[in-house]
């Protein structure tokens, strides 16, 4: 937790809040801040400043919190992320990774090769995935909510739905097989479908390239969706 990210409603007055549960413990236990000490915080969409903790106890730090000269948070990165629906484990993970990268619209889309029981899973409700991305923004040093999309259907999502959210962007899906090599800081908004764990399906392939998506790989190794994701991000758009 590189940012202690706060909410509208831990104020109690302008100025301070109370902060207990998961952000009281990293205070305690990592920072082991003691009254007088100033710690990095952000409010949740707004900016980033400095807290002094004024004390705290057994459930809660209160801090004396300064967002007067607040610095933004980083820019985003500008992807929209298609990202076919990874079993709940690589989920969570892969959701921290792009929300830590700065991507800020993802859509989880259905596939051939998504298991249908995923889709049942309790992290897709929508406080368990906004509390996977509060774990990227804190780590990051951001407090910017991604938007997260769910689309049961494939066909439908592609026809209906992905021309508008593609549009005015370079529209990429990383495949590993006959597809040509990621461009390398490409200079412009990208819309980047990336695969399930079994992979895309041609037909899948087909359909998106039909929607204008051009195929790009990474190299001849075969990468976890969760690497996968971080390295085209970053293929695509290095760190300046
Ligand atoms: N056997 C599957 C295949 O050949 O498509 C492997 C799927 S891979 C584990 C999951 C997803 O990560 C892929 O669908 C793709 O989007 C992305 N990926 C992983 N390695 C890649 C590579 N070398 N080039 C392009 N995309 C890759």
């Amino acid at each position: 937790m590189n940012l202690i990210i706060l909410f509208p409603e831990d104020f109690v007055a302008p100025s301070r809040a109370r902060v207990g549960g998961r952000r009281l413990e990293h205070i305690r236990t990592v920072h082991r801040a003691v009254a007088g000490d100033t710690l990095r915080v952000g409010l949740l969409d707004e900016g980033i400043g400095t807290a002094r903790l004024l004390g705290l106890d057994e459930d809660k730090a209160e801090l004396e919190v300064s967002l007067d000269a607040s610095a933004p948070p980083p820019p985003p990165i500008p992807v929209k992320l298609v990202l076919a629906l990874p079993r709940p484990k690589m989920l969570k993970r892969t959701i921290q990774h792009a929300t830590a990268m700065g991507v800020k619209e993802i859509h989880l889309v259905n596939a051939y090769r998504v298991e249908k029981s995923y889709w049942q899973t309790p992290w897709l409700a929508a406080d368990r995935l906004r509390e996977q991305c509060l774990l990227g923004l804190e780590q990051s040093v951001d407090t910017v909510m991604p938007r997260i999309e769910l689309h049961k259907r494939f066909k439908p999502f592609v026809e209906d739905e992905l021309p508008a959210i593609s549009a005015g962007t370079e529209a990429l899906v990383a495949h590993p097989v006959g597809a040509a090599p990621c461009p390398v800081d490409i200079g412009r908004p990208v819309t980047l479908a990336v695969g399930p764990e079994g992979g895309f399906i041609p037909y899948e392939v087909e359909r998106l390239q039909e929607h204008g998506f051009s195929a790009v790989h990474l190299g001849p190794r075969i990468l976890r969706v969760e690497t996968a994701l971080p390295v085209l991000l970053s293929r695509l758009f290095p760190a300046s």
